[in-house]
């Protein structure tokens, strides 16, 4: 019977927390998770297009140093073997690295993202890298040089984005736990499209050092797991200061772990005292799946004991267009480093006759068309002439979104509740035809971005037109992620949206368990 659980455990993917457990107890070896994983990944990709990059060798290395740890009696860490999926923006050393770009398509790092390094540290196993919009910029994972990434639950749509290879790869049950970054929603949208949960930290609250920087004023590695349980583990793990990016704050990190525990030993009322805020405005447009599920969202924060009312944020309908000259403003300045002198596949410019020739040819050749559109705008934004009139506009506009917050924060309320995104996920192909419209759709990921505030997407619905899973956000005020992260734990604790699970969940499981029988 033991043997019988333990080997469920090595194949349910829909806990990290209790693979790490079985691995720590010497129930399971990470070495068996590991192979498992591989196994729903051979059977996922063909279908999902989740991953850049599978690092099997690596995977099974690390895999067995943590059964030899475990074996020894040497202490292990709280991701004990549990297999992890990491964005491709992410540096690993020795793994390739391309932010899904053409010009980086032969890139291997020497170092590995901090990040990365404490998660693999705490006993996590790298699997692979994970498809994206090239080097961030996008909503639905189309915009990589490499091809689009489907979503698990209709394999017609897009899983957003712009970390929608690291979301597809958490819904298809490849892993209990990927890492993804969020500079304007790009963690919370492809969790509230794929049917996970997704944790944004705070600005500063997890080191960027090895993030290839998309906008370094918004950028944040985030996680995508079942389970905000699970999130607040990887999390806990990444968090705290770091001698490579001095925006890494030195704050003491909570234990998000405890603050959820807490949740589950409180009883009927665990939100009793806290205030909710309701982020109701008619100027964006949200429809009726993203409205109801943001209505029953409250209900059960009500019924868990908090109290709930309307907050209006004046200058929400503005943060669209300030991030969208802010974050290619950074963009252009980031990027310029993909030149083919110092960064970047030179490609068909490599016999360039001029230097000139060669950094044009190697940006026009190895960065697409949406990096090149953001480039241009953001290099507009910030020339002589124009600058003041947005690039300094729209820092204008990002302080009065701050302001906003804390004017709410200072109201008495305590988190805030709205949609993730104004639909659920779109067919591949549907952005094509307007840029601006696929911007408009981040008008609520992007404002607690702009603050650098902290934000849980949670599975919370599902659209009666499509079928397709629809998320609603917690967030909090800076740097209270434990107290967003506590919220969402709350709301899981009674609601069943993130047990559901695609029917391509279970193919894959079936998949890799006949693939185990015949071996
Ligand atoms: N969709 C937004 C953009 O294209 C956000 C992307 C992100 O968070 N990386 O910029």
């Amino acid at each position: 019977r033991r043997r019988a659980a333990t080997l469920r455990a090595a194949a349910d993917p829909t806990s990290a927390a209790a693979m790490a457990a079985a691995v720590r107890a010497g129930a399971v070896t990470a070495e068996a998770l590991t192979v498992a994983a591989l196994r729903r990944l051979t059977a996922a990709e063909p279908t999902l297009h989740a991953f850049l990059t599978v690092d099997a060798d690596g995977a099974m290395a690390a895999a067995r140093a943590v059964d030899a740890a475990v074996a020894a009696g040497r202490r292990v860490g709280p991701l004990a073997g549990v297999p992890l999926a990491v964005k491709d923006n992410l540096c690993t050393a020795g793994v390739p690295t391309t932010a899904a770009s053409a010009c980086l398509a032969n890139h291997v790092p020497a170092y590995t993202a901090t990040a990365v390094s404490r998660a693999v540290a705490a006993g996590a196993v790298l699997l692979g890298k994970t498809n994206m919009d090239e080097f961030g910029m996008g909503s639905s994972t189309e915009r990589s040089a490499f091809g689009p990434t489907a979503n698990p639950w209709d394999p017609a749509r897009v899983p957003g984005g712009s970390s929608g290879g690291s979301a597809a790869a958490v819904a298809a049950g490849v892993t209990p736990l990927a890492l993804g970054t969020d500079t304007g929603g790009s963690v919370r949208q492809p969790a509230a499209h794929c049917g996970v949960t997704g944790y944004k930290p705070s600005y500063g609250r997890v080191s960027r050092h090895g993030l290839l920087a998309y906008a370094s004023s918004l950028d944040t590695v985030g996680v995508l797991a079942p389970s905000v349980a699970d999130a607040a583990l990887l999390g806990r793990v990444m968090a705290g200061a770091d001698a490579f990016d001095p925006t890494a704050v030195a704050d003491a990190v909570a234990d998000y772990s405890a603050a959820l525990a807490a949740v589950d030993a409180g009883g009927g009322a665990p939100l009793a005292g806290l205030t909710v805020g309701v982020v109701t405005d008619e100027r964006v447009a949200v429809d009726a799946a993203a409205a109801d599920a943001v209505a029953a969202a409250v209900e059960t924060l009500r019924a868990l004991g908090a109290a709930a009312r309307p907050v209006a944020l004046p200058r929400l309908p503005s943060a669209v267009a300030a991030y969208y000259v802010l974050a290619p403003a950074e963009a252009s300045a980031n990027l310029a480093r993909y030149d083919g002198l110092r960064y970047g596949d030179r490609g068909a410019a490599a016999g360039a006759a001029t230097v000139g020739e060669l950094v044009a040819g190697t940006r026009g050749g190895g960065l697409g068309a949406e990096t090149r559109r953001r480039i241009l705008l953001g290099t507009y934004a910030l020339s002589a002439g124009y600058h003041d009139a947005l690039y300094g506009r729209a820092q204008a506009v990002r302080a009065a979104v701050a302001a906003d917050f804390r004017s709410a924060w200072g109201g008495g309320v305590d988190v805030l509740v709205s949609p993730v995104a104004p639909a659920a996920a779109p067919l591949l192909g549907a952005g094509d035809a307007s840029p601006t419209a696929v911007y408009a759709a981040d008008a609520l990921t992007v404002p607690p971005s702009l603050a650098g505030l902290p934000a849980v997407a949670v599975p919370a619905g599902v659209c009666g037109v499509t079928g397709m899973p629809v998320g609603v956000q917690f967030v909090g005020p800076a740097m209270a992620d434990a107290l967003v992260l506590r919220v969402a734990h709350a709301f899981q604790g009674v609601t069943d949206w993130h047990r559901r699970r695609p029917p391509l969940a279970a193919t894959v499981a079936a998949a890799a368990s006949a693939a185990a029988a015949v071996v």
